[in-house]
């Protein structure tokens, strides 16, 4: 959370900045197969983020004392693009890109059904190219679409959002702003079906109440996000079985 400010984050009509009410995402947008030699590929964007995600696998591991003989190894790497910021950010890994990366990974195994390739791995690189905020609930949100479009076999989707705390007011999805002067900030994730938690995080505080209206809040928007991912993969399969019926036809 940032230094204490008195930017106002909330208007004289009870809106965002971005004019959002308090339970609003912002904008989602999804499409998948961008990169021709990834096995399976996602663009998201979301409010101001650009994301892509290129996954290969899975393939053996390597080194080989990174293999596991009873499952596929995840291997998320999250990365942050220099220009991608407004103050250009040091290329290569930090410790939050490290973080990152792992609770990505840790994440999408948990969908991913690893134990059906015992020593290999399953590369998601996710390239940050806008970041706004929210960008590893973004990334792991776009990066079970790539895994999906890859046809790897998954039990279900990992669908993430945030919310926070803003002038005292609990609200959705945070924008840069609110995540840099608000009070709070708490990313989650879930598997779409059982809503199963795979990842939680939080930075600043927030009381019992507030932390219990902020998980419902999350936990609702991430059937419209599921929704969206949905949509994504759908828009794929029905083009592929379009091509695969021409073919047949011909
Ligand atoms: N950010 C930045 N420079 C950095 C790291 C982050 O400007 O080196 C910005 C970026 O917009 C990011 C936001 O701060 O989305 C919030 O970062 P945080 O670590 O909370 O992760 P995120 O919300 O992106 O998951």
């Amino acid at each position: 959370m940032g230094t204490p400010s008195d930017k106002k984050l909330i208007n004289e009509n009870g809106l965002r900045l971005d004019g959002r009410g308090d339970e609003e995402l912002r904008p989602i947008k999804i499409s998948t197969d961008i990169l021709e030699r990834a096995d399976g590929s996602a663009f998201m964007e979301w409010g101001g983020n650009k994301i892509l995600v290129a996954v290969y696998g899975p393939r053996e591991a390597y080194p080989k004392h990174t293999q596991d003989i009873e499952k596929s190894v995840v291997k998320a790497r999250y990365n942050m693009a220099a220009f991608s910021v407004d103050e250009r950010k040091r290329p290569g890994p930090d410790r939050r890109s490290t973080e990152i990366s792992k609770v990505i990974s840790e994440a999408l195994s948990a969908a991913v059904m690893v134990e059906q390739f015992p020593r290999t791995q399953i590369d998601v690189f996710i390239e940050v190219i806008q970041a706004d905020a929210g960008t590893r609930i973004a990334s792991l949100t776009a990066a079970s679409v790539a895994l999906a479009s890859a046809g790897i076999p998954m039990r279900d989707m990992v669908v993430g959002c945030s919310a926070g705390k803003v002038e005292d007011r609990i609200v959705l999805d945070l924008s840069k702003d609110e995540d840099n002067f608000g009070q709070a900030d708490l990313p989650m994730a879930v598997l779409s079906k059982n809503k199963q938690v795979v990842l939680i995080q939080m930075d600043g505080d927030l009381s019992k109440e507030e932390f219990a209206r902020a998980t419902d809040m999350i936990m609702k928007a991430t059937d419209r996000i599921a929704e969206i991912q949905r949509k994504a993969l759908s828009e794929k399969y029905k083009i592929e079985n379009l091509s695969e019926s021409q073919n047949g036809g011909e």
